[in-house]
């Protein structure tokens, strides 16, 4: 694909962009993406069916520790008091770092508790349900902050000089953000001029938003390293490097503030002439962004599993309350706009519990590429959990907005709503925000497709070697094409519950017609497909909905099987619901795939830019 990034077509600084993000995509794995087969029309069941459970001894160990994590949150972490102060203290510091929770992956040989991702994300997803900043403290520590590339890149050395110390309790922060660099991190101006021959780096910059940067003593800092010339051309270099607060010339500038996670700490940092030796670069010289991906790509499971237990923690709270609270004749949960909401919270926490489950397990196996299946976790569960939050302020009505302090001032139950919800808004833009996983699973969804292209289009291969790539997609189009059209499932298991079955082979079926989908859009947009953003979304979302569905199916079957008249019934159900619910919307986006409106709306969007609207903004007092 770099190879045939066109300059000229798209414009220099979004071409290098592109260029950047291009080379630091990871490649290789032993296990192919059940979600990049489904995009291709190539269902593996095998992958799914049976549905994989969390081994018992790995589950022993996470069922003791959270039973000792449970009192020490109630007793020692006041939610509603870290919202009001913004302050978690160093004594509560303390005491998470003592129950080991500032080392949950870190290998035992470190000191840290060597749990396994899958319990690692049970234990962030309890604090999550108690206080949302602390979880977010341990979470941007060691889902993306230092121990987790060291994990992945580390020198041997550097994992026995750094590792133990987090495992005690020292704090570290992961810095990419910067002031003009969001989601494009290709334009980063943080450099890093390296000194005396090599041995040093000196970095410069600021980096904005950093989680735990205002309070944590080693940083993993994303900078720009001198380019590397390759066939001719300036490549960008992104490096990584450990940083240590107490390096002179690292400053705080400001403590940020915001909406939600009143207790993070948060902010804006600034580097001038900070000397770090070069053995603090991890993985290598230009590896920076890749090592940011790629620690984003399985760091990026956390969230999602936070934001499921929170929504549990929605779900109690409007059973709850529907139950107690009587308006017009009858408890509002028997009125069909609130029963609604509640069956549409059940059945989609079971869709997010099944595909943490079956993301987590295939992390903890890591021989599965799985960075599709942890994007569509991430943008599935946190938009769904967005709107059951939503829901639960709803459902409580006015108790909904009123704060948990308020509420038990006089003398109600502090059920805090309006902060979960507050808290929860943030998940659908860090770690990649909705639209970017968008834009990240349609690029690897036609990843096969793009490569065949490259080959073909690529002007540094030589004309043969072109020719014979034409030659070979040919055949492989004239024998994939027609596949695309012709329904023969693979679904095997004849004890498969009836009704999950049929959503099971919809979606079979279905993963042929987006294939077919997909394959027409490149056809007919080809490199003007990267801007047609609403009919690539709508694929997207097609390929999560029939991802989400058959995890939960497969989900439900698995606890069919174990007790068929019981919690099987019932997860059947929910499976039945949620699968319903999601064909309805797989039509919709099939039916306006192609949606004349889209170009309208863009002309109405752009013309709003460009102030032919501004009589609507008459009468008001801007608030900034
Ligand atoms: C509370 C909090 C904690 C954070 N923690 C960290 C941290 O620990 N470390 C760190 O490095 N960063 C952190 N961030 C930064 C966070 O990751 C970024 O805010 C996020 O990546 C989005 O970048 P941005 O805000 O600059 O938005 P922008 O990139 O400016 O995007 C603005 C909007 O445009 C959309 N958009 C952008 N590009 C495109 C496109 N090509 N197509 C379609 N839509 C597009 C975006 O989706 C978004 O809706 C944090 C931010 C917050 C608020």
């Amino acid at each position: 694909m770099d190879d045939i990034i066109d300059e000229k077509k798209m414009g220099k600084e979004k071409a290098k962009s592109l260029s950047v993000a291009e080379q630091a995509r990871e490649t290789e794995w032993t296990l192919p993406s059940f979600v990049q087969q489904l995009f291709n029309g190539n269902v593996h069941w095998e992958h799914l069916l049976p549905f994989a459970q969390q081994d018992e001894a790995d589950k022993k160990i996470g069922d003791e520790f959270l039973l000792r994590l449970e009192p020490f949150l109630k007793e020692n972490l006041d939610p509603d008091l870290i919202d009001q102060t913004g302050d978690i203290t160093e004594e509560q510091l303390k005491g998470l770092a003592d129950l080991g929770l500032f080392g949950i992956k870190i290998p035992k040989k470190y000191g840290g508790l060597g749990m396994s991702k899958f319990n690692y994300n049970r234990i962030v997803g309890m604090v999550a349900s108690h206080c949302a900043s602390t979880a977010v403290y341990l979470s941007a520590h060691q889902s993306i902050g230092v121990p987790q590339p060291l994990l992945l890149f580390g020198t041997e050395e550097q994992k026995q000089k750094y590792l133990p110390r987090f495992a005690k309790g020292e704090i570290s922060a992961f810095a990419l953000t910067e002031p003009n660099v969001g989601s494009d991190p290709a334009q980063m101006s943080t450099i890093a001029t390296p000194i005396d021959g090599g041995e040093s780096y000196l970095i410069n910059g600021e980096k904005l938003w950093c989680t735990n940067g205002t309070r944590a003593d080693v940083l993993i800092v994303m900078a720009q390293t001198p380019p590397k010339v390759v066939n001719g051309k300036e490549r960008k270099q992104i490096t990584a490097f450990i940083v240590e607060k107490t390096m002179p010339g690292f400053e705080i500038l400001h403590r940020c503030s915001f909406m939600g996670l009143h207790g993070i700490q948060n902010g804006l940092l600034k580097f001038t002439d900070v000397k770090v030796p070069k053995e603090n670069i991890i993985w290598g010289l230009g590896k920076g962004l890749k090592l940011a991906l790629t620690t984003l790509n399985t760091g990026r499971l956390t969230i999602p599993a936070a934001a499921t237990a929170v929504g549990r923690v929605c779900l109690k709270v409007s059973k709850d309350w529907s139950n107690e609270r009587c308006q017009w004749g009858s408890k509002i949960g028997e009125h069909e706009a609130v029963a609604s909401k509640l069956s549409f919270m059940a059945s989609n926490l079971f869709t997010m519990d099944s595909v943490n489950q079956f993301t987590s397990i295939a992390a903890d196996k890591g021989n599965m590429d799985i960075r599709l299946e942890a994007a569509i976790a991430k943008l599935y569960c946190t938009e769904a959990s967005w709107t059951i939050a939503d829901e639960t302020v709803q459902i409580r009505g006015g108790r909904g907005y009123e704060s948990s302090p308020s509420l038990k001032a006089r003398g109600e139950l502090g059920i805090p709503a309006e902060r979960i919800l507050r808290d929860a808004r943030i998940n659908t833009i860090i770690e990649g925000t909705s639209e970017i996983m968008r834009l990240f699973i349609s690029r690897e969804a036609m990843d096969d497709h793009v490569r065949r292209i490259t080959m073909i289009l690529s002007p540094k291969r030589s004309l043969v070697q072109r020719f014979i790539s034409v030659i070979k997609s040919t055949f492989h189009y004239a024998l994939w094409y027609p596949k695309q059209w012709i329904y023969i499932t693979r679904l095997g298991h004849s004890s498969l519950d009836p009704t999950l079955k049929k959503h099971l082979k919809y979606v079979d079926k279905t993963s042929h017609k987006l294939a077919r989908n997909l394959f027409h859009v490149m056809a007919i947009y080809q490199q003007g497909l990267e801007k047609k953003q609403q009919v690539l979304f709508r694929l997207v979302d097609i390929g999560m909905y029939l991802f989400t569905m058959a995890t939960t199916c497969a989900n439900a079957q698995r606890l069919m099987e174990e007790d068929p008249e019981g919690e099987g019934l019932k997860a059947k159900n929910l499976a039945d619901l949620y699968c319903r619910e999601a064909k309805k919307k797989i039509k919709a986006r099939f039916t306006y795939l192609f949606d004349k409106d889209d170009k309208f709306s863009y002309k109405i969007a752009q013309e709003v830019l460009d102030g032919n609207y501004d009589w609507m903004e008459n009468d008001i007092i801007l608030p900034y």
